[in-house]
């Protein structure tokens, strides 16, 4: 069987509890060799006080080192500019070549702006897309998915076999941790403690990370 492998991008600024859990409960379901957490460059007029992207680096792989199956890819962070995610998943086939199974992992609501991506009808050509669904969520496509879901969607682990080209649905219950609100506790000088990993933790206060102006 091919390589299995599933990348799950976001800033992780910083990376928390809800990111772990999430990418550990994909890695299982769907028999990951590995999972990829990918932190993203952001646009320079979107850079807010607070880590730099070497600490978010840094931090999401202090996260993972004892997490097995799951790595961290800095290939966002190594471009000059912020990339699309058409660039990445291209960068990623030119390296692991046709015969590994990519599954890009994305929110449903993230799934349901898919159109306005940069090329995104070349997205499942390049990798599968794994749409994470709540369960208190009962929403319905926009029209322009509904002809790319017929025939492309498996709700099973065991029918995601393709190298791409599928849209796999996977429910799961998000915990209730985001980062801004990480943030927004430190610089009230409150702890986030357990809502993120310790090494993670002791990263942010060593650095001074997101302390009161
Ligand atoms: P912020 O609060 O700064 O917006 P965030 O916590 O949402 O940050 P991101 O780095 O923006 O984190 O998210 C990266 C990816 O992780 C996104 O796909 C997002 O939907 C997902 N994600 C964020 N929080 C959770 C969570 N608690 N459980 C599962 N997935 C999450």
């Amino acid at each position: 069987m091919s390589r299995r492998i599933g990348l799950f991008g976001g800033t992780f600024d910083p990376i928390h509890n809800g990111h772990l859990r999430s990418a550990l409960e994909v890695h299982e379901w769907l028999g990951l060799d590995e999972l990829r957490l990918i932190p993203s460059a952001r646009p320079p007029h979107r850079e807010v006080p607070g880590a730099t992207a070497q600490q978010r680096l840094e931090m999401a792989r202090l996260a993972v080192q004892h997490a097995d199956g799951l790595v961290v890819d800095d290939r966002e962070l190594r471009r000059e500019r912020p990339s699309y995610t058409v660039d990445t998943l291209e960068s990623l086939r030119t390296e692991l070549g046709d015969d590994v199974a990519l599954f890009m992992v994305v929110g449903w609501d993230a799934f349901c702006g898919l159109p306005s991506w940069h090329r995104w009808t070349e997205l499942l050509e390049l990798a599968s897309i794994v749409v994470l669904q709540r369960p208190d969520y009962d929403l319905d496509a926009p029209e322009v998915l509904k002809d790319l879901m017929a025939g492309r969607s498996v709700n099973d682990a065991s029918e995601a076999t393709a190298c791409h080209g599928q849209i796999v649905g996977l429910t799961q219950t998000p915990l209730a941790i985001s980062a801004s609100h990480i943030r927004g506790l430190i610089a009230e000088n409150r702890s986030p403690r357990f809502l993120l990993p310790g090494s993670v933790l002791g990263y942010i206060e060593t650095n001074g990370l997101y302390q009161p102006t």
